[in-house]
């Protein structure tokens, strides 16, 4: 008897899920989370009891519309030592961190089926959105050697497959020199040339340039700047976006519907990418709702901001279904229309980590997770 394919296995097949009809889509995210809750409830002892105590079982779901009941996961229970696999130990090829400070970082157990589903999704959604899928990629970051176990790093190396030639420029040796970048980015040949990486080096370079009355030779009107991992400088302050979008254009020449940011997570099998109006697209694989940051199990009301679940039903070795401790905003409902013409869920450029009150329902989610472990509740 052969095993019928996954339902998330066929969708991800799709190479341009986005075109796909509103109805076909909305079955297929629905049909792949029903499968992977009743993946996570036979096989996650940690995941059913929080099922358990929250009156859920996978018969509950009929249909999209009671998606919303799913019980989910904080993201802080990753960084918590939480047994969280839904597989055998020894299936885990690779446990991603979060970056951070170490004690504060996830953990997420990733196996073969779950690292091909992350890597087949980074390309599609990178495929879909980068301004360019071929030329040269400066990435102001290490390199995915360096990275090691860091979860970007599968990011880096999905983004740079497309391209006909990249660069590391932060060696974790011998740090970040933007000298040696504007250098190695005026030799190149292949074009566009593209760059991207963290936000704080990719403005480095732009304040070195202006500083220096130097050029990037290489840069045209089709150059895109792509950043990732948030806008915080070393000292926690938040970079404000216009500023950093304004400083590019004059340091680069670079369109500012070109400057594009890509949000993710560790515990999620996806990235949602900007597009020329700068709004973040979620993949079509992940159901998303906002949910009020004072009770966790209420949504908001569309347009109102709190914090985000995310349904990913790539996730085979570990429940993704997940809560995270941001402030986000929909722009864009799940079966609307982006003004790029791109249909799905988005958010806003603006996001940030959830502080003082907003932060109790993230910490009251772990709490209660403890509690209904050692069976106090
Ligand atoms: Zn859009």
């Amino acid at each position: 008897m052969t095993t019928p394919t996954p339902i998330i296995d066929r969708f991800l097949a799709f190479d341009d899920p986005w075109s796909l009809p509103e109805s076909e889509r909305k079955d297929l995210l629905t049909g792949a989370v029903i499968e992977a809750v009743e993946h996570h409830y036979k096989n996650n002892p940690v995941w059913r009891r929080l099922c358990e105590a929250k009156n859920f079982k996978p018969s509950d779901i009929n249909g999209y519309d009671d998606l919303n009941r799913i019980p989910v996961i904080s993201t802080r229970a990753f960084k918590g030592g939480f047994d969280l696999l839904s597989v055998p130990p020894e299936d885990i090829v690779k446990t991603h961190l979060s970056s951070g400070t170490s004690g504060n970082r996830s953990r997420v157990p990733r196996d073969r089926i779950t690292l091909d589903r992350q890597s087949r999704s980074l390309w599609n959604t990178i495929r879909k959105f980068r301004v360019s899928r071929s030329g040269y990629y400066g990435m102001m970051a290490p390199s995915p050697e360096e990275l090691g176990d860091l979860a970007i790093a599968n990011y880096s190396k999905t983004a740079c497959a497309m391209v006909d030639n990249y660069d590391f420029f932060l060696k974790l040796d011998g740090g970040f020199r933007p000298e040696k970048v504007v250098e190695r980015l005026n030799s190149v040949t292949e074009r566009p040339v593209d760059i991207g990486g963290a936000p704080m080096l990719i403005l480095a370079l732009a304040e070195y340039v202006l500083k220096t009355g130097q050029r990037i030779t290489s840069f045209t009107e089709e150059t895109g700047v792509t950043s990732g991992g948030g806008f915080k400088t070393p000292r926690g302050e938040v970079l404000d976006r216009e500023t950093y979008n304004r400083i590019l254009m004059q340091a680069f020449g670079v369109k500012e519907e070109n400057i594009r940011d890509v949000y993710s997570m560790s515990e999620l099998n996806g990235a949602m990418m900007e597009c020329e109006h700068h709004r973040k697209h979620v993949p079509p694989y992940f159901y998303v709702s906002i949910r009020n940051p004072a009770n966790p199990e209420e949504e908001v009301p569309f347009g109102e901001e709190g914090l985000p679940v995310f349904l990913d039903p790539l996730a085979h070795s570990y429940p993704g279904f997940i809560i995270a401790d941001d402030i986000v905003t929909m722009e864009t409902g799940p079966f609307d229309e982006c003004s790029c013409g791109r249909p799905g869920a988005t958010l806003s450029t603006a996001i940030r980590r959830a502080e003082g009150a907003e932060e109790k329902g993230c910490g009251r989610h772990v709490a209660e997770l403890q509690d209904y472990l050692s069976g106090r509740s």
